[in-house]
C-alpha cells in the first residue's frame, strides 16, 4: 500500500511539474494515435499517444483491444483479419467467379486466375459457299462449303457465282 501511495504521489508531482511547465500553452492536440511502443491490437490492449503540436508535450491513455480488421475474402477463404490473420466468425467462404471454358482456355476464375476442368467445344459460325464453318475462338475451319444460294435466277447472292 505504501508503495502504491509513493507511485501515486510521484505521479501527482509529475503532473504538477507538467502543468507548471506548460501552463502557458494553449495545447493544440494532434489527435490520438496508437503508441508505437505499446500499440493496441486485436489481440491485446495497449496505449495511445497524443501530442501538442505547439509545446510537444505527449500524453498517453490506455486503449482497449481493437476489433479485428477484416479484409475482403480471397477465393475459397473466409474474410481474414489484417492483423491476426484470424477468420471472421460466421464469415462466408468466397466462391470463385468462373468464366466458362472455350476451345482455347480452361474454365478460369475472374478473381484469382485459377483454372480447372477441360477445354470447351468449338463455337462455329454457319458455313457458306465462300467460308467453311469457322470457330470464333480458335479460327479453325470445319466441314465443307455450303451450297450456293440462288435467288431470282442463276446468280448466287452470296458469292455471285453463275449457275
Ligand atoms: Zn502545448
Ligand atoms: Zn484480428
Ligand atoms: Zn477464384
Ligand atoms: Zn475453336
Ligand atoms: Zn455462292
Amino acid at each position: 500500500m505504501k508503495k502504491f501511495m509513493a507511485v501515486l504521489l510521484a505521479g501527482l508531482v509529475l503532473m504538477s511539474i507538467f502543468s507548471t511547465a506548460f501552463a502557458g500553452c494553449n495545447h493544440r492536440w494532434r489527435g490520438w494515435i496508437n503508441y508505437d511502443k505499446n500499440p493496441p491490437t486485436c489481440q491485446k490492449a495497449g496505449q495511445q499517444v497524443n501530442m501538442c503540436t505547439v509545446c510537444k508535450v505527449h500524453i498517453y491513455r490506455d486503449c482497449n483491444k481493437l476489433p479485428c480488421d477484416y479484409q475482403p475474402a480471397k477465393c475459397e477463404e473466409k474474410p481474414k483479419c489484417r492483423m491476426c490473420h484470424g477468420d471472421m466468425p460466421n464469415g462466408k467462404v468466397k466462391q470463385h467467379s468462373w468464366k466458362s471454358a472455350t476451345c482455347v482456355s480452361l474454365k478460369t476464375c475472374n478473381d484469382c486466375g485459377k483454372q480447372e476442368g477441360e477445354l470447351g467445344n468449338h463455337v462455329l459460325t454457319c458455313a457458306t459457299c465462300e467460308q467453311r464453318a469457322t470457330c470464333i475462338y480458335c479460327g479453325n475451319e470445319f466441314g465443307g462449303y455450303a451450297s450456293h444460294i440462288y435467288i431470282n435466277g442463276d446468280v448466287c447472292y452470296i458469292c455471285g457465282h453463275h449457275k
